[in-house]
């Protein structure tokens, strides 16, 4: 069922003898090494929302497709330059839908409303607020009025013809009205990306388990698999859950092998570090194709890219507030790429920082923030990476750089709304 195009066996190599990768780097080999994947599919322009064009798409009719009038008033032949301008009225109304088919000689005029053909002779439209006069027969206005005033021509905003969206552009319910508008029936778009989702640890428990006895056990609830499978579902990914599984070699193999064979993506979380129980790492690294990258960032370090069955997988920190960060900084890019749009770089505001903090030189911080009051930004007060509350406390991240080793009250810097990433 895999029929998609395969990436290259070093899609994830970095250039050797480099031990922290920096963040810039990482991003860019990502954008170097991987591409789309995905075959295309033809949909109905109704159902376009959220996909990404295969295509770039051509207006098929002009917008507006015919000249009309923009308000509601009295239609004529301009211009009209003086005082006491008074025209004749016809009988009859020119409307939206309902077509006037008379002709309307110069020195008359027709009642229009908003969205109307122009009647032949009509090239020009007083509003209905301007009369100065009127009465069965007649109406008086003061000029002056250019010819072609408050009306809209044919085309004035898209030919047919043109240009509407670029293959990659991922469709939204504001682009809807564009090409409908535009007489669009259908579109080519980008089968959707398929993403399997698993957790790895012993200490793992499904959401709704039992949990009197966490303690003594020494489990904690599998936050990131929902977390994950909820934000690549709004991302427009079709995913796919093979749920938690323990630090055991052969079952990891029989996930991955099951896996590899269903979907386009995998992204899994915890033990992706280079330690004894890190299997995921140690699995990929002698079986599959591994390039753990070390990546100058905090929070979430260890990164484990790879290949299983040619299959991309994205091992991430098992730290839920890591394996957020990575998933907006790393894999919302990539797996954008894989799925036909373009790079993708979240909106960003350079914004007064309302505290003070002392950084580390040589690597990128991303902290969870979040705007004031007074319009500056704060950031939580903790920076332990287990501190899941800072992610719902939080409505960004701040982005502070490699060469940043202090911020100061005042400072302007770089924040990131979660809005950037539909969230
Ligand atoms: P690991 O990356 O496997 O070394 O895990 C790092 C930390 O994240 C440990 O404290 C784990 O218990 C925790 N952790 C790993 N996976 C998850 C998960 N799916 N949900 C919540 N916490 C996790
Ligand atoms: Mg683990």
């Amino acid at each position: 069922m895999n029929k998609n195009k395969r990436l290259p066996n070093d899609c994830f190599a970095l250039p050797r003898g480099i031990t922290w990768t920096p963040v810039d780097q990482a991003l860019n080999q990502l954008r170097m090494g991987l591409s789309n994947i995905k075959q295309s599919e033809r949909v109905s322009v109704l159902h376009c929302v959220g996909r990404i064009l295969a295509n770039s798409v051509y207006a098929k009719v002009n917008n507006p497709p015919f000249t009309n009038s923009a308000v509601d008033g009295y239609g004529f032949c301009g211009p009209a330059n003086d005082l006491g301008n008074r025209l004749k009225l016809l009988s009859g109304i020119a409307a939206a839908g309902n077509r006037f088919n008379a002709g309307v000689p110069k020195g008359s005029a027709v009642k229009i409303l908003t969205g109307a053909v122009l009647p032949t002779g009509v090239d020009t439209v007083l509003l209905k607020e301007d009369v100065e006069s009127n009465d069965q027969n007649s109406i008086t206005f003061n000029g002056p009025l250019k010819v072609g005033a408050n009306t809209r021509n044919s085309g004035e905003d898209v030919v047919r013809g043109e240009q509407l969206f670029n293959e990659g552009h991922k469709v939204r319910p504001q682009d809807l009205a564009l090409l409908i508008a535009t007489g669009i029936e259908d579109v080519e778009v980008y089968s959707l990306l398929r993403v399997g989702i698993l957790s790895t640890g012993n200490e793992l428990l499904d959401a709704g388990s039992e949990y009197s006895d966490l303690a003594q056990k020494g489990k904690v609830f599998d936050s990131n698999r929902p977390m994950l499978l909820s934000l690549l579902r709004r991302w427009g990914f079709e995913v796919f859950d093979f749920r938690i599984i323990r630090d055991d070699k052969r079952l990891l193999r029989e996930s991955l092998d099951q896996a590899s064979s269903e979907v386009d993506v995998i992204i899994s979380s915890g033990g992706a570090s280079a330690g004894d129980e890190d299997h995921v790492a140690k699995l990929i690294k002698y079986e599959g194709k591994l390039e753990n990258w070390r990546i100058a960032l905090k929070p979430g370090r260890p990164l484990a890219l790879g290949l299983w069955n040619g299959t991309p997988i994205f091992g991430l920190p098992g730290n839920p507030v890591a394996a957020f960060v990575c998933s907006l900084i790393f894999v919302r890019p990539a797996l954008g790429l894989l799925a036909g749009g373009g790079w993708f770089n979240p909106e960003s505001y350079n914004v007064k920082s309302g505290f003070n903090k002392n950084k580390k030189a040589g690597r990128r911080e991303y902290l969870r923030a979040r705007i004031d009051e007074e319009g500056e930004v704060q950031i939580f007060p903790s920076e332990g990476s287990g501190r899941i509350s800072s992610l719902s406390w939080s409505s960004g991240l701040l982005e502070l750089f490699e060469h940043e080793e202090k911020v100061r009250e005042g400072d302007l810097v770089k924040f990131i709304p979660y809005s950037s990433f539909d969230l």
